[in-house]
């Protein structure tokens, strides 16, 4: 075990903003946490990408190891739950938030955070899923417990196809046969985004803007990631008695519409959290992913990175420039 190693480290830069730094830290500045964890990979979330960039603030305390997703091998455990050599996995529970993250070689954590490495990925794999992914399937699941989506149609929307999120949930419905049609701002991804699995799209300017509140019944249900008019478009838009898995802001956090679609056509707004998600949530989440999503279409949404990278990562991922998903060695 090296006596110091690197981390991502988030730190008052004064007048309310904060600054990433790469800091060399050793295990005594690590939580006082159960499980002691060797990282082998993380990845590069929007939150992430928000934290570096010092673009929102999203530890509430600092300093703060940023990063919200880890998989990596228990090296020491006084948990009757996990011992040295398990594979594991750990999303969100306030990690860079409220405890220290996954961009470091080693971090300490609180045994029931920890997810064994589902048998159906490598520890790559599960990064190149990450958060994004996990809360695509936790919306795609929402949508399959509402019950109202078909593989006959009509289609499920997704908006923000091209980013994690979006990506992962056009796979995840791809592989099981339901139709899609993807939303984005980026025509050169639908290339991309019909290998994962979309029949149409929609131009993300279509439904940018404040629209009726009632429109044409188009969709059977859709994953919603961007927020503010696009929701609202989206709600106005889905057939009677659907849903829509809203989990995302990436256009706004405001919701500018009425009523009409909820107590007119018994439309369902579906609340999507991957942080403080339950246990069983996490593990029916992954479940889906490890049956359904295929992994020649997962191996064609990422790409790997060196830790190096991650403070142009973050930029790139605020500047919407990232397509599908990054993993980053540790
Ligand atoms: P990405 O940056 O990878 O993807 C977001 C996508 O949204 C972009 O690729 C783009 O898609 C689209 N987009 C970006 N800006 C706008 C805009 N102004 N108007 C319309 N569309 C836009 O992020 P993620 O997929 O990782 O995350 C998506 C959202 O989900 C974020 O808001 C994130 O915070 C949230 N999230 C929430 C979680 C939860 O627990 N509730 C967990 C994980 C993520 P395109 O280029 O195709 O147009």
């Amino acid at each position: 075990m090296s006596e110091t190693f690197d981390a991502m480290v988030i730190t008052d830069a004064g007048e309310r903003k904060t600054k990433a730094e790469v800091t060399a830290l050793s295990l005594a500045d690590l939580p006082d946490y159960p499980v002691l964890v060797e990282i082998s990979h993380s990845t590069v979330n929007f939150k992430d990408g928000l934290a570096i960039t010092g673009k929102g603030r999203i530890a509430r305390r600092l300093p703060m190891i940023a990063g919200i997703d880890l998989a990596g091998t228990v090296v020491e455990s006084a948990s009757p739950d996990w011992k040295p050599g398990d594979k594991v996995i750990c999303n969100g529970w306030g990690l860079s938030e409220t405890e220290q993250g996954a961009y470091a070689k080693y971090q300490r954590l609180k045994p029931e955070w920890l997810l064994p490495l589902p048998e159906a990925f490598t520890p790559e794999q599960a990064m190149a899923i990450g958060t994004a992914g996990y809360t695509a399937a936790l919306c795609v699941q929402a949508l399959l417990d509402w019950g109202k989506i078909s593989k006959e149609g009509p289609d499920v929307l997704v908006t923000g196809a091209a980013g994690g999120v979006g990506s992962v949930a056009i796979a995840l419905l791809g592989s099981m046969g339901y139709p899609v049609t993807a939303v984005t701002g980026r025509p050169e991804t639908h290339e991309y985004l019909s290998g994962l699995g979309a029949k149409s799209f929609l131009d993300r300017a279509e439904i940018a803007e404040a629209g009726k509140p009632l429109q044409a019944e188009r969709w059977a249900g859709a994953v919603d990631v961007v927020g503010s008019h696009t929701l609202a478009n989206v709600l106005a838009q889905t057939c009677y008695g659907g849903a829509v898995a809203a989990c995302g802001l990436a256009g706004g956090a405001d919701l500018p519409a009425t009523v009409m679609p909820h107590i007119l056509r018994g439309v369902a707004l579906l609340g999507v959290d991957s942080v403080m998600a339950p246990m069983e949530k996490r593990k029916a989440a992954w479940k889906l992913l490890a049956d359904h999503l295929d992994p020649a279409l997962l191996s064609s949404v990422y790409s790997v990175h060196p830790f190096a990278e991650l403070p142009q990562l973050a930029a790139d991922i605020i500047g919407g420039k990232i397509r599908g998903r990054v993993v980053v060695e540790i």
